[in-house]
């Protein structure tokens, strides 16, 4: 007789192999973890045992390998006891590296965090582990959060699992290839401008940036407090509502947090039809620079839901073109001054080189920072220095105001807005390293959202000629995720036939 020791689940004598990975959705595996065909040890050992033979992909910063089995065996004994299991019963999740897990190491992929470890839980975390959540470790990103494609990571870059000499996209990339390549059923990442929707596009993933204030904050490391939003990566919309439903919802811990009910987004995404919705289609959102391969995948499920009774609504969004330009203004401004608390002093890396406190804070930020960071700090610095401050802040502000304003007007006309998630499929490793501003350029068309503050989400689209994955990105109004969820995956059924 084999022994049940990685995978599988001892049954009447019989051994059972089941490969949890090839569940579709996390109702499937919460099935057979209920019905007790599967223990939820062994699916976590299943999770381990592949994070570990795809160690060299480098998405996993840290791996719980002890904490996740304890907890494994916590949850079967619970059901033994006849206990009732939470809403996310043992599902296998990864989070990024910049949210607060208690206990554990909280790297933000930098060098100033390397020894520095979690003392609370984030909100969003706390309710994951109160619904039976499982988490297998934290994920690699682009440090603090801020790149496109995870190079900025003091841990080293991440393949693209449809094509390992290309990046994942950023500033998510370990929770997308950590979904995509069955490394974790869903990942938590975080969207300032794009970090969740631009991966989830490279990586042929579910990526959903919520509304902002719809999820707390608290425990996720600051980058830019205004737009910063936790996000869900996975295969499928269902798992993505069901994970929203339980971390969404007003937390005291985040005054930015917001008091809008939460609604159940399963039975949302059940009210969406796709006849008579109307589609907005900004121009804008098509230039003539956008890459072939990638406008045609999502012309073809645009004509698709037109099909289907979708009405296409050509828009414009005439003051798209300032939307790069205003974002790097208005993060760096925030991320220079959320940085500051990174000193050597209090937290984290402290230089050995210093001859007096000031050498020590000069020292410490310049070995722990990496270079991206350095430069925004830098320029936040300098648009909210004395003199530059009207010219380039308060300029950013307003037209932040605009593009509220005008995606309100489209929003009022239209019922959501579709058009790709990136202007190109994922680049090469190495490709966009030397040119910042063509590495900014990734976010063109994911800045806008985080801008307004509006819900969005990346739905696999398709594959290029190439076979590289594209994403459509849908963008909502305020608290629309249920209806953005639900158009997402109908778009998923009919690729699925
Ligand atoms: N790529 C964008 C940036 O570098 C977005 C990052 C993010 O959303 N965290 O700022």
């Amino acid at each position: 007789m084999r022994i049940a020791s990685s995978f599988g689940y001892i049954r009447s004598q019989q051994f059972i192999e089941i490969r949890v990975v090839h569940f579709s959705s996390y109702q499937n595996l919460r099935k057979s973890l209920l019905d007790r065909e599967i223990s939820c040890e062994a699916a976590v050992l299943e999770y381990l045992e592949r994070i570990r033979e795809n160690q060299h992909r480098n998405v996993y910063i840290t791996v719980f390998n002890d904490g996740a089995l304890e907890r494994a065996r916590e949850l079967d004994r619970k059901l033994e006891a006849g206990l009732s299991p939470g809403r996310l019963f043992g599902l296998p999740m990864a989070i990024k590296d910049n949210l607060s897990v208690k206990g554990s190491p909280l790297t933000c992929a930098s060098g100033i965090l390397s020894n520095y470890t979690a003392v609370y839980n984030a909100t969003a975390v706390e309710r994951l582990l109160a619904e039976d959540a499982v988490f297998l470790g934290k994920v690699n990103m682009d440090e603090f959060a801020m790149g496109s494609s995870n190079e900025n990571s003091a841990f080293g870059p991440v393949p693209n699992p449809y094509d390992e000499s290309r990046v994942p996209g950023g500033s998510s990339g370990g929770s997308a290839a950590a979904v995509a390549g069955d490394l974790a059923m869903v990942a938590l990442g975080s969207d300032t401008g794009g970090s969740v929707r631009q991966p989830a596009g490279f990586c042929n993933v579910v990526g959903l940036k919520p509304t902002y204030g719809r999820i707390s904050r608290y425990g996720l490391v600051a980058f830019g407090s205004s737009f910063d939003q936790i996000g869900v990566l996975s295969k499928n919309c269902d798992d993505a509502a069901l994970v929203l439903n339980v971390i969404a919802g007003k937390d005291e811990a985040d005054t930015t947090s917001s008091h809008h009910a939460v609604p159940d987004y399963a039975r949302e995404m059940d009210t969406v039809s796709i006849k008579g919705l109307k589609i907005g289609i900004p121009k804008e959102y098509f230039p003539e620079s956008l890459d072939q391969g990638v406008a045609s995948v999502v012309r073809n499920r645009l004509d698709e839901l037109q099909e289907a009774g979708a009405e296409l609504v050509a828009i414009t969004l005439p003051e798209s073109d300032y939307a790069i330009a205003a974002y790097y203004i208005l993060t760096t401004a925030e991320a220079s001054s959320n940085l500051a608390r990174f000193d050597g002093a209090r937290y984290g890396y402290r230089s050995a080189d210093a001859e007096d406190l000031g050498h020590m804070y000069v020292n410490s930020r310049t070995e722990g920072f990496g270079s991206e960071v350095q430069r925004r700090i830098m320029l936040g610095t300098y648009v909210l220095s004395a003199g530059y401050y009207d010219t380039y802040y308060k300029k950013a502000q307003q037209v932040r105001r605009v593009f509220l304003n005008r995606y309100q007007e489209a929003l009022n006309k239209v019922d959501i807005i579709a058009g790709p998630t990136s202007p190109f499929p994922p680049f090469g490793i190495g490709d966009k390293m030397d040119d910042p501003l063509e590495m900014y350029l990734a976010d063109v068309f994911t800045v806008p959202a985080s801008i307004a503050g509006m819900p969005a989400i990346s739905v696999p689209a398709g594959f290029d000629g190439s076979g590289l994955p594209v994403g459509l990105q849908l963008i909502g109004d305020f608290f629309d995720e249920g209806k953005l969820l639900g158009v997402a995956r109908k778009i998923q059924k009919m690729q699925k036939g």
